[in-house]
């Protein structure tokens, strides 16, 4: 059952426009025009060159992950522009590291595609969020459910390796129906990937200011649960496992392989406004996470004054990032490598909490499943996955910090 993960880094690169800001959106997101984000290419150059010169880890990166916000919305050139900047400055591996890039439906077309694949973009991701035009006015797409479909099939088109649709389930008044129409719909259209989120309403959004003010309200939890379900299910019978809670992949070739580094602490470098970035353990001094600027005006003042526009960081011991590893892997279908776990972090889970995991086991939330090599995992059922959040706080984390 061990897969042949890849330890090599992987980048992050955040670029935070959007044509408008959607009121369930919680990510660092700006609306701005063409001179801001030309100056924005430049400044993200910048900055690749500062982190560049302070990051230690030797091993090539094989992972470049466009993110935001909506890359689409950067012109190629200076989506081109940063990529030089990384592959002057930031070792690469060979062959050249995948490229994600999130992209928009209505950024979609032909000679889009193909300046993407020029820059060597191998997985697109699309925004597609519904194929249903009610459903995208609610949620303030500028998309119809035509487009949607338009902008899968010119991607299936262009060639990409792996294209992937990103698709809100749990919306208010949503029936199992019209949230099954939505599966098939994507998966008829035949892309390689899908994730599929629950809507959450945050606070600091629109849709948050609606929910305190009485107007709006998530879906009952039995609801969201059965449509979680439905989600699984669905998707499983029709040749889509999951691999993750919210992800799902027609084979393991087109899983992402740049979030699994985030799922079992590779390192990864993030850059741009509010991204993360994470450093091994070395033997002298522990792991470390640090974050950028969140606001774009803030991060981009840091850098014109030389400085690496950094926030804050954190030092993380194994007993941190064990907690991590568990709360992840409980959250993907894999599940948790025992004996891994244990060399990484020195934590003996199964010792520590055998009351727990035989509870877990005789409820069908978790089985302890073993692989070829003698060694065991811990995997959550379908049950299990659907409350994986809950499950890894009940764990006891015996260990010095
Ligand atoms: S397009 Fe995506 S990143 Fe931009 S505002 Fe909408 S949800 Fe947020």
């Amino acid at each position: 059952m061990r897969d042949a993960r890849s330890s090599a880094p992987g980048l992050y690169l955040h670029i935070p426009f959007c044509s408008a800001i959607c009121p369930y959106c919680d990510f660092s997101v700006m609306r701005a025009a063409s001179p801001a984000r030309q100056r924005f290419a430049s400044r993200l150059v910048a900055e690749v060159s500062l982190a560049a010169s302070a990051w230690r880890d030797p091993r090539p990166f094989d992972t470049v992950y466009f993110g935001g916000g909506t890359p689409s919305q950067l012109p190629a050139e200076d989506l081109a522009r940063v990529l030089d900047a990384c592959r002057t400055h930031l070792p690469f591996a060979t062959p050249a590291p995948w490229v994600f890039l999130e992209a928009n439906p209505e950024d979609v077309t032909p000679e889009a595609c193909a300046a993407w694949r020029g820059l060597g973009v191998r997985t697109l991701s699309l925004g597609v969020q519904s194929f249903a035009d009610e459903a995208l006015r609610f949620l303030g797409r500028r998309h119809t459910g035509r487009q949607a479909r338009g902008a899968v099939e010119t991607a299936l088109a262009a060639g990409f390796d792996t294209v992937s649709i990103d698709l809100i389930f749990g919306l208010r008044g949503q029936a199992a129906e019209d949230w099954q129409l939505e599966l098939a719909t994507a998966i008829s259209l035949e892309p390689q990937h899908l994730s599929c989120y629950q809507l959450t309403i945050h606070p600091q959004t629109r849709f948050g200011v609606q929910a305190k003010h009485g107007q709006l309200s998530e879906l009952p939890e039995d609801d969201q649960a059965n449509l979680f379900e439905l989600t699984h299910r669905f998707l499983a019978d029709a040749g889509w496992p999951a691999y993750e809670v919210s992800n799902f992949a027609r084979g393991p070739a087109h899983q992402s392989r740049h979030n699994r580094k985030y799922w079992d602490h590779t390192p990864y470098l993030g850059l741009g406004p509010s991204a993360h970035s994470l450093a091994a353990a070395e033997a002298s001094s522990p792991a470390r996470r640090w974050w950028n600027e969140r606001g774009t005006p803030r991060w981009e003042r840091r850098l014109a004054a030389g400085e690496r526009p950094i926030e804050a960081q954190e030092l993380l011991g194994p007993k941190d990032l064990a907690a991590e590893a568990l709360l992840l892997g409980l959250r993907t279908t894999a599940g948790i490598d025992l004996e891994g776990l244990r060399a990484r972090y020195g934590v003996d889970l199964l010792a520590a909490n055998d009351t727990l995991v035989a509870r877990l086991v005789d409820e069908g939330r978790i089985v302890v499943r073993a692989d070829a090599e003698g060694g065991r995992w811990l995997v959550p059922t379908l049950s299990g996955l659907a409350v994986a959040d809950g499950l890894a706080a009940a764990f006891d984390l015996s260990l010095p910090n």
